[in-house]
C-alpha cells in the first residue's frame, strides 16, 4: 500500500559531528517508546562490520548491504519483515543515487514513517558526494550537525592528509588500511585556502 506518511531526513555533517551517536540516540529514543528501527548501513567500514559505533564508546547492531550492486538490498527488503516503519541509515553518503531510491521506494510502499539518512555532504574534494546529492534531492528535512575547525569556526569540510599535506585529488573512498591517509575536519575558509592545524607541521 502506497503512504504519503514517510518524511525523508537528511542528517548530514563533517567527520566527527557525532552523527553516528546522533543515530544511536535516535534508535534508542524510538525503542524506548516500544518502535524497533530497521537500521542499515553501506559495507565499506573495515573498523567494525555489521555495527554502527560512535567515538564515545556506544554501538549499534546494523544490517548491512553492498553498495557496487543493489541486488543484496533489494533481496534484503523482499525479505525483511514489514513491521518496521522506523529505518535509519547510517553513512549514506556512500550510497548510489540508485540504492536511495530504493530505499525512498520502499518507504513509500511501506508503512514507514521515517526514513532518515546519516552522512557526510562533501567528500575531500569538496565536491558533494553522489549519494548525498541525491538525498538532497529527495528530502524532506535537512539538518546539518557540525564539529569546530582548528580556528574555532564551524567544520564543514574533510580535508584529506596525506604525509601531512592537503591533498584534493584521487579516489573518493580511502579508509582503508593505509595508516598515511587522515582526515581533518575544516572551516570553509581553511579548506579553501588548504590550511591545516598550523601546529601539526612542527610536530613531525
Ligand atoms: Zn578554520
Amino acid at each position: 500500500m502506497r503512504n504519503n506518511r514517510t518524511t525523508i531526513y537528511f542528517k548530514y555533517g563533517s567527520m566527527n559531528s557525532g552523527k553516528s551517536l546522533e543515530l544511536i540516540k535516535v534508535a534508542f529514543n524510538y525503542k524506548e517508546n516500544s518502535i524497533e528501527s530497521l537500521i542499515l548501513k553501506p559495507r565499506i567500514d573495515i573498523r567494525k562490520p555489521g555495527f554502527i559505533f560512535s567515538r564515545t564508546g556506544l554501538e549499534l547492531k546494523a544490517n548491512e548491504f553492498d553498495i557496487e550492486n543493489s541486488r543484496e538490498i533489494k533481496d534484503f527488503l523482499d525479505k525483511v519483515d514489514k513491521k518496521y516503519s522506523v529505518i535509519l541509515v547510517e553513512e549514506a553518503n556512500f550510497l548510489s543515487p540508485e540504492i536511495v531510491d530504493i530505499l525512498v521506494e520502499y518507504a513509500y510502499n511501506n508503512e514507514v514513517n521515517t526514513l532518515m539518512f546519516f552522512g557526510l555532504k562533501n567528500d575531500f574534494r569538496g565536491n558533494l558526494f553522489e549519494g548525498s546529492k541525491r538525498i538532497i534531492e529527495i528530502a524532506d528535512k535537512i539538518e546539518e550537525s557540525t564539529s569546530i575547525c582548528w580556528c574555532g569556526k564551524k567544520a564543514r569540510q574533510n580535508a584529506r592528509v596525506i604525509n601531512n599535506e592537503l591533498i584534493k585529488s584521487g579516489p573518493t573512498v580511502l579508509i582503508d588500511n593505509n595508516q598515511e591517509v587522515n582526515y581533518e575536519v575544516l572551516c570553509n575558509y581553511h579548506f579553501w585556502e588548504s590550511q591545516l592545524k598550523p601546529w601539526d607541521k612542527n610536530e613531525i
